[in-house]
């Protein structure tokens, strides 16, 4: 029984990805459970420096977590196994769309833009051999997707209630050969014994697929409470180009790590040394942290 946090190595880690970090830590702590922390470092973008760059950056906060960082470089032999044990069940089948064909096929009826109308689901093997052939033009093979049997699936979140969203044929293996994210979230939450998932709200959109394949999977539906994100004055996701948002810009203010971690907890409305035991989902704001990073250029003084 443990929750993680699950973080892309491509780029340094900003104030709102520790935000994040600290509730999933504080909540698993806070419940008793264990902490894993878990490197996706499958993403194209994702670079070795930034590894320990992360890991430093989360120690600094205050996370701390059990056992070894998983990196999922490391278990592409158990998704491969999975992977094969799908298709063995006759639950994938080969996706040749182009990305810019997905990008002009219509979803399907009652179905939100950009889910996947199943176009290549009941092609004719006279169809695959073109589809292959196209491909082999682009010098890739077709993508797997999982050819599910509903469009949408409810499931429980412990900040947003009842949620229902779209299960769509997601993408299991794209056509270079990577597994998804989906697929190798759910692999690893699964294999490793999640049982409560923190992160983002802008992922909880793709949780249904999620819970979906985890079914199939034969593993338990964990825990999940989707947080709300950091954004910018203009309402957008906090990015590197909105100021100084990650600790090594913001050391150059004079602010310590500890002074970044105290001003987390501001913001949840805790006091700058609360524990994990004073962090409890129900009570934090539900609203996105709308964060000017540019005044946090003033340095820590503003923490008043
Ligand atoms: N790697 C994802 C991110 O950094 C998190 C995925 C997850 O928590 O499932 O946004
Ligand atoms: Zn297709």
């Amino acid at each position: 029984m443990s929750g993680r946090y699950a973080p892309s190595p491509t780029g340094d880690l900003h104030i709102g990805n520790l935000r994040t970090a600290i509730l999933a830590w504080a909540f698993a702590r806070r419940a008793g459970l264990g902490f894993h922390m878990r490197m996706e470092d499958l993403d194209d973008r994702s670079h070795p420096e930034y590894y320990d760059r992360q890991l430093a950056d989360l120690a600094a906060v205050g996370v701390d977590w059990d056992g070894e960082v998983l990196y999922q470089t490391s278990r592409i032999g158990r998704y491969t196994e999975i992977f094969d044990a799908l298709r063995e069940r006759g639950l994938l089948y080969e996706c040749y769309c182009t990305r810019r064909e997905l990008a002009s096929v219509a979803s399907a009826p009652h179905q939100p833009p950009g889910s996947y109308p199943g176009t290549c689901r009941y092609l004719t093997e006279a169809e695959c051999a073109a589809g292959r052939e196209k491909l082999s033009h682009m010098n890739r093979g077709p993508a797997f997707r999982l050819a599910t049997d509903v469009s949408e699936l409810a499931m429980v979140d412990r900040l947003a209630g009842e949620y229902s969203g779209t299960v769509d044929d997601f993408v299991i293996r794209r056509g270079d050969g990577a597994f998804s994210y989906n697929f190798v979230a759910v692999v690893d939450d699964g294999d490793f014994g999640i049982s409560q998932i923190v992160r983002a709200d802008d992922l909880l959109s793709s949780t249904p697929r999620q819970v979906y394949l985890q079914k199939l999977l034969g593993y338990d539906t964990p825990e999940y409470i989707h947080v709300p994100l950091v954004v910018n004055p203009a309402g957008q996701r906090l990015a590197k180009r909105d100021g100084a948002v990650t600790l090594t810009d913001l050391a150059k203010y004079g602010w310590s790590a500890h002074d970044v971690r105290a001003l987390i907890f501001s913001s949840l409305g805790l006091a700058p040394d609360a524990e994990p035991s004073d962090v409890v989902p129900e009570e934090m704001p539900r609203e996105p942290w709308v964060l000017d990073a540019a005044t946090l250029e003033a340095g820590p003084s503003v923490l008043g």
